[in-house]
């Protein structure tokens, strides 16, 4: 009987593992906490917990799992297992995690960068449906994703291709941390629309943004709320996110040539509502060949991709 596979994403926020079967069938989840302040040793003690607790759900043993994956934040080593040094996990500094997992449970454990699992899983199981060339695209606090080329992963040399969100749209742009300026996610992520709203509300501008922000803190999923309200500030800012994500789109297309480009993240959520103006601007600015031959459609699996795409990582890279 083919084994099962165990993925973690391991989250800022939040560590989610799941079992599934080779056919992307969930068969167990856990999610706990991450409490990233308290530093690497505990957040992995809590995964190897996630893990304990999925098997014994599922009433499954160790050896019946084909290996783990973990879906980690970059700048990470997946070919030798190493969490490098995530802006968003306080204290990790290259971190041994796969040799620290394999240690624990005796069965090989493969690291890779949270977006490219994603995009995994959206390729097997998800949106992406096996189509031999397909870029999953998150969109959220910022903007990442992962390329499927010629039914491969890409994941360049150090794990860090598909950086999607660091594609510079504005030469002349403010300067982004990544050290470039302008990028695409300083104009098209759930953050930067957030911005641009509270920018325009400190303004002076109308809106009832500020009175669905909760606490004063504007979010990207207030200004969906107002927009569905009819609020006329969110319409603007909503068009121009539209606009942007096109841009970045048409890049993407430029480079990848994609049969299917899948968005995921919070700000994918408004979808329908981004769609006409998003593909009318990528239209506008990409080969006619090329643009008639990809689709734009919003991703499948939602909060568990990078878990199913961590799992995945069993099969892919089995051989390796
Ligand atoms: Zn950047």
């Amino acid at each position: 009987m083919d084994k099962f596979l165990c993925g973690i994403d391991l989250g800022g926020t939040k560590i989610n593992t799941v079992i599934i079967t080779n056919k992307g069938e969930m068969v167990s989840s856990y999610t706990l906490p991450t409490l990233a302040h308290e530093g690497p040793e505990k957040v992995i003690q809590r995964m190897k917990e996630t893990v304990y607790k999925v098997l014994e759900d599922a009433k499954l043993d160790v050896s019946d799992l084909e290996g783990i994956g973990v879906a980690s934040p970059g700048p990470l080593d997946a070919k030798k297992g190493i969490v490098l040094n995530p802006p968003n996990l306080p204290g990790w500094i290259d971190i041994t995690l796969a040799k620290i997992l394999e240690d624990e449970f005796k069965i090989p454990v493969k690291l890779q960068n949270d977006a490219n699992c994603a995009a995994l899983a959206e390729y097997y199981f998800g949106a992406g449906n096996r189509t031999k060339n397909f870029v999953y695209i998150t969109i959220s606090t910022g903007i990442g994703g992962g390329a499927i080329i010629d039914g491969k992963l890409y994941d360049g040399a150090n794990s860090n291709a598909a950086e999607f969100g660091h594609a510079s749209i504005n030469f002349d742009g403010e300067k982004c941390q990544c050290g470039s300026y302008g990028c695409f996610e300083m104009y098209a992520s759930g953050t930067a629309l957030a911005n641009f709203a509270a920018k325009e509300i400190e303004k002076g501008r109308e809106s009832v943004i500020k009175d669905i922000a909760k606490d004063g803190k504007i979010t990207a999923k207030d200004v969906f709320e107002a927009y569905k309200m009819g609020d006329n500030l969110a319409k603007e800012l909503i068009e121009r996110e539209a606009f942007y994500l096109g841009v970045g789109i048409a890049n993407i297309i430029m480079n990848y040539n994609p049969e299917v480009i899948a968005l995921g993240g919070g700000v994918a959520n408004g979808f329908d509502i981004l769609y006409p103006i998003m593909i009318k601007t990528v239209e506008e600015r990409c080969y006619k060949a090329s643009f008639e031959g990809c689709k734009i459609v919003k991703a499948k699996l939602g909060q568990n991709s990078g878990a199913i795409g961590a799992a995945v990582l069993n099969i892919v890279f089995s051989k390796n």
